[in-house]
């Protein structure tokens, strides 16, 4: 069976998930939050007591790091060593852990083979930062959705209000801006642009609007190469 990758990279913020959750639900694919692998490694890191940015304290780690995803009424969960660990991985602080383990190539090279295993056993939608550049050249549909810093610290802080961990604007502002930094510039697999990855810029947009341009920008391009959606 032929399956479909969708993949969906952009920096933090952007409403990759919700959107990318909702483009896989409109075409029965599995969704795939690849942040949640990185934020479970951050966590763990963080659990044994290591600073996040040591490259080798962090690798000399990985070997008994037990990180997986699991599936439960079609709900990602991120498992660490037998725990579900879905809402522990969600802090500001293992945000920044999460941030910082992934700037390390051998906790890149850690998670390569278990997103690219998911990949091939069903029909997903992926989203992360290096879905279309490094971890599926080959997806079928590559996007590359952004929007401004702005727009995404009152997007992150809406979302935090409503967790009932309130953080004033300045500081989701500056979180996202070093963040977004650290992504762009980091040696290994940097945020960027597939050159065959369609931009789409939700600056401005109602999540109902970008869900619509999103799952009108995959369906065009389903059908550029052939694949007919399921409807
Ligand atoms: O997407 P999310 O904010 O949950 O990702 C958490 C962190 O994991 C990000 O700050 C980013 O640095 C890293 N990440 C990554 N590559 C991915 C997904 C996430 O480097 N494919």
């Amino acid at each position: 069976m032929q399956t479909i990758a969708v993949a969906i990279d952009g920096p933090s913020g952007a409403g990759k998930s919700t959107l990318a959750r909702a483009v896989a639900q409109e075409f029965g694919f599995l969704y795939v939050d690849t942040g949640a692998l990185y934020r479970t490694v951050g966590l763990f890191v963080r659990r044994c007591g290591a600073d996040p940015d040591d490259a080798a304290a962090v690798e000399a780690l990985l070997p008994r790091a037990r990180v997986s995803l699991a599936y439960r009424d079609g709900e990602q969960r991120a498992i660490l060593d037998g725990e579900d660990v879905s809402a522990a991985i969600r802090t500001p602080e293992a945000s920044r852990y999460a941030s910082k383990v992934s700037a390390h190539s051998a906790v890149r090279a850690f998670l390569l083979e278990t997103q690219r295993r998911l990949a091939r056993e069903q029909s997903v939608v992926m989203d992360g930062r290096d879905i279309g550049t490094v971890v599926l050249p080959d997806a079928q549909v590559k996007i590359f959705l952004h929007a401004s810093a702005e727009d995404r610290a009152r997007r992150r802080m809406l979302e935090l209000d409503g967790r009932g961990t309130p953080q004033p604007y300045e500081e989701v502002l500056a979180d996202i801006r070093e963040r977004d930094a650290r992504d762009e510039s980091r040696a290994a697999a940097p945020l960027r642009r597939a050159p065959d990855a369609v931009d789409l810029d939700t600056t401005g947009n109602t999540l109902e609007q970008s869900k619509k341009l999103l799952i009108e920008t995959v369906k065009e391009r389903m059908g550029a190469c052939g694949i007919e959606s399921h409807e």
